[in-house]
């Protein structure tokens, strides 16, 4: 396949002499198993998937991208909402064999490859009585949340992932491999910390490691009103930074430790963790067990890794969904939501709510790439739909439930982000953000081999 009669064809026959990973072409019958992502409804084909195993690969298959002309897509743990781990017709540079993880439980670090997952690193990290935050899914591919920010139980204690990042090795458009840190190309570092997608493939990152151990954490399920859920965000703002709270305003699931006759009508299905002592913890809960009577309460001191339970590979949801900030959920906001909901007959439909703040905020906004320090509550909305004319009924009334409950803040979390095209990346990367990333763009990817995800083209 080529794109213009100049440039050499693909061959992926070449291709396999010139890496030690595996190469995966259209004819393979692992092929169909290799390129699917986690969201159903995304489906490219791609004209071949390389599973790299090291630097070098990865320079080779940048020498191919560049020689063919083909889009390049970068995978890790295939969770990108936008479609960003994969291409039509193109290369998808999959990472998910630089697994490597090497804990130093002295130093309190460790080196994580890209293909880590981020219940792998906890389950490995427990096992020292450490722990760094990632998001609240453990198949989430470091290489995805690492580079794009990581908003999980530990924000408001200890920050984001990115917060404790403390080095990376990277291998940019040229197919050099960079060890970045505070003191290496700190511009480059800055640019991963929140955009790093645009900016080459990330091998492996070194973490900051924090002692916990384990949370007082779990589900609690809440009849959700719209009383319930403006107290739980006031609870939840005024919680100690030890807890992270996150708020599922949602159709009860048919779950066997709900009452049947909950199911299907709106909770509150809150996922919380306290980062400290059980007893601290249980009288942080109290304000949240106070709302109303919980229709389920499986909140109790377990090990952190518990708090991402096994998942099934083989789920593959097709969802609609739009990320933004609120600066406040006050009874108004509350009862849209609540409205909003009770509204749609979508078979999964849920407003997410999470609080920030804590240490998360206390970095200043021009740190990192990840610009929203200010904001107060991240918001995800997401329908399930089936088939293409539900999707287009589901994407306008999500559409419409965030033009109703949008606020002052217009920015959104780059990770939760999907094809919304330019307006997206500039809600992800407001102004002064934009124009440094632009700059440090034209210097690391002045051709944009890197434009498969939310794409800041090089500033010319
Ligand atoms: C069910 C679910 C729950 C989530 N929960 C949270 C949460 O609680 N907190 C949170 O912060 N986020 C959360 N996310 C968002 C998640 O962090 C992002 O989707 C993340 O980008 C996924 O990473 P991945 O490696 O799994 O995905 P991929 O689709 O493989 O990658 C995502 C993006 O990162 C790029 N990328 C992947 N690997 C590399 C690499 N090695 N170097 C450079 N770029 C790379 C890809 O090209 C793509 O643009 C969730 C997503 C899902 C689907």
């Amino acid at each position: 396949m080529s794109i213009s009669s100049t440039r050499p064809e693909l061959s992926i026959d070449r291709l396999r002499d010139a890496v030690n990973g595996s190469v995966i072409g259209p004819d393979d019958p692992d092929y169909d198993a290799m390129r699917s992502v986690m969201y159903g409804g995304i489906d490219p084909r791609p004209a071949v998937i390389v599973r790299v195993a090291d630097a070098a690969d990865i320079a080779a298959v940048i020498d191919v991208a560049r020689g063919t002309g083909l889009p390049l897509a970068v995978r890790s743990g295939g969770h990108s909402g936008a479609g960003h781990s994969t291409v039509d017709d193109g290369i998808v540079l999959d990472v998910r064999d630089l697994d490597d993880l090497d804990i130093d439980p002295i130093a309190r670090t460790a080196w994580a490859g890209s293909g880590v997952t981020a219940a792998q690193y906890t389950a490995a990290a427990a096992a020292h009585k450490l722990a760094t935050g990632f998001g609240d899914t453990g198949s989430v591919g470091l290489g995805g949340i690492v580079t794009g920010g990581g908003v999980g139980y530990l924000a408001r204690k200890h920050g984001l992932t990115i917060d404790d990042l403390l080095a990376a090795e990277i291998v940019t458009a040229d197919g050099q491999l960079h060890r970045v840190d505070a003191e290496h190309e700190p511009d480059l570092f800055w640019a991963i910390r929140g955009a790093g997608a645009n900016f080459g493939v990330v091998t492996r990152s070194k973490f900051g490691l924090h002692e916990l151990d384990g949370v007082v954490g779990g589900i609690l399920v809440l009849p959700a009103t719209a009383e319930t859920v403006a107290g739980f965000i006031a609870a939840a703002e005024a919680a100690p930074e030890e807890l992270s709270t996150i708020a599922n305003v949602m159709p009860c699931p048919p779950m066997p430790f709900v009452a049947e006759e909950h199911h299907g009508t709106l909770v509150n299905m809150a996922m919380v963790a306290y980062a400290g002592s059980a007893e601290d913890g249980q009288a942080a809960l109290a304000p949240f067990r106070a709302l109303a009577e919980p229709l389920a309460d499986m909140v109790r001191p377990i090990p952190y890794p518990e708090m991402f339970p096994p998942e099934d590979p083989d789920y593959h949801p097709t969802a609609v969904a739009q990320t933004m900030f609120l600066d406040r959920v006050d009874g108004a906001t509350a009862q849209e939501i609540m409205r909003f909901l009770t509204e749609s007959d979508a078979s999964m439909r849920v407003s997410q709510l999470r609080v920030l703040g804590g240490a998360a905020a206390r970095v200043p906004d021009d740190a990192t790439a990840y610009a929203h320090r200010d904001s107060k509550i991240m918001v995800n909305l997401a329908a399930f739909y089936e088939g293409e004319e539900d999707k287009a009924r589901r994407q306008a009334w999500v559409d419409r439930f965030a033009a109703a409950i949008q606020q002052d803040d217009t920015g959104e979390y780059v990770n939760f982000v999907g094809d919304e095209g330019e307006a997206g990346v500039r809600a992800a990367y407001p102004g002064p953000t934009y124009d440094r990333l632009a700059a440090i763009k034209a210097q690391y990817d002045p051709e944009n081999l890197f434009r498969v995800n939310h794409n800041i083209p090089p500033v010319s």
